[in-house]
């Protein structure tokens, strides 16, 4: 394959078809690049078009986000999902502020010794921010890569991954501009050589595509095998009075760890009763009524919330009620987002 040409062919593309994107600048921001690469992980970019200028809102500079509270970047991550990576961008910020007064670091080696930063999103800053000569494989590239070359198998695959890693290598020491190749491959991956619905006829290098001649594009890469899902059954009381409501902390460890909650029991066998939860906060079900029910679905997990609500409030030195308008400063998962708009229903 003409490496050469299949770079400048890319370039070219994106140059003009790039998508306007907040954190897509003429000088990119490194800080602000690393915001949006570790929201873009694993969340749409229409989802991070929401959160990230607000995020950028609060916590302008890196020193800003290292000065944070948990909760503080915990609440403002709320909606974006897997909130290790909140967890893991904090920590990357205090790192760099300890240790690399305020800069971000700009070569891979260095930015790979960070918290929370892998070998995709050290590639990715190095190249699109500092114009570093460093590949990037995520799986926008992988599937273009894939393709490009007819290979019929799966993605995730330890080998496939490290064809790719070094595919990109050679493509990335053939290109005239690293930060914008990296940046095209993505592009295409995420809006012409998509999943589903590909849109060979708009693409910069169908010339190349040896999946295309051979008819195979629909069937590459092959599907990976779906996560099996596990099911939980949760229940949750709201209990409110003045204009407060009563929530709790959970456990540091596992799902939605050190995320607040109202008052809930979960079990794997089956659906807690309200006495359950009652029983744990030391008064009576009597007062409860039902107040609806939900699927909230995750990548492992399926969970069915059953919700009640108590007009009557429980009392304890213990407790901790906070006012309905301060919740929007609290983590939350969506789940218990959602359980709270009944709060605002009552
Ligand atoms: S020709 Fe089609 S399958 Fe091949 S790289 Fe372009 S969009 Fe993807």
């Amino acid at each position: 394959m003409n490496d050469p040409l299949l770079t400048s062919k890319l370039e070219a593309w994106f140059t003009s078809n790039a998508r306007d994107l907040p954190w897509r600048t003429s000088h990119r921001d490194p800080y602000h690049s690393l915001v949006s690469e570790i929201m873009l992980q694993q969340t749409q970019v229409s989802r991070v078009l929401e959160k990230f200028p607000t995020f950028i809102e609060k916590f302008p500079t890196v020193d800003s986000l290292a000065n944070a509270t948990e909760d503080q970047v915990l609440a403002m991550w709320a909606g974006l999902g897997y909130y290790r990576r909140a967890r893991m961008l904090h920590a990357c910020a205090k790192a760099i502020v300890s240790e690399h007064q305020s800069i971000v670091p700009s070569s891979v080696e260095e930015l790979l010794k960070l918290p929370g930063i892998g070998r995709y999103t050290a590639g990715a800053i190095a190249s699109m921010v500092f114009h570093q000569r460093a590949p990037i494989v995520d799986g926008n590239i992988t599937r273009v890569l894939l393709r490009l070359h007819n290979q019929p198998i799966p993605q995730t695959d330890k080998k496939t991954v490290d064809w790719a890693w070094s595919r990109a290598d050679d493509i990335v020491n053939s290109s005239q501009n690293p930060a914008c190749l990296n940046e095209a491959m993505m592009e295409l991956g995420a809006t012409v050589c998509t999943p589903k619905n590909i849109r060979c006829d708009q693409c910069p290098i169908i010339a190349h595509c040896q999946s295309r001649k051979a008819g195979t594009t629909e069937s590459i890469p092959l599907p990976k095998p779906r996560a099996k899902q596990r099911k939980l059954y949760c229940s949750s009381i709201v209990f409110t009075q003045n204009q407060s409501v009563l929530i709790e902390r959970r456990d540091s460890k596992g799902m939605w760890s050190n995320m607040y909650q109202v008052p809930t029991i979960e079990r794997e066998d089956r659906q807690p009763t309200p006495e359950e939860i009652t029983t744990h906060l030391g008064v009576g079900a009597d007062s409860l009524e039902p107040a609806g029910s939900f699927t909230h679905i995750t990548t492992h997990r399926i969970v069915e919330f059953d919700i009640y609500r108590s007009k009557k409030a429980i009392k304890g030195a213990d407790l901790n009620y906070r006012t309905i308008k301060s919740l929007d400063e609290l983590a939350f998962s969506n789940a218990q987002r959602r359980i709270l708009s009944i709060v605002e229903a009552l």
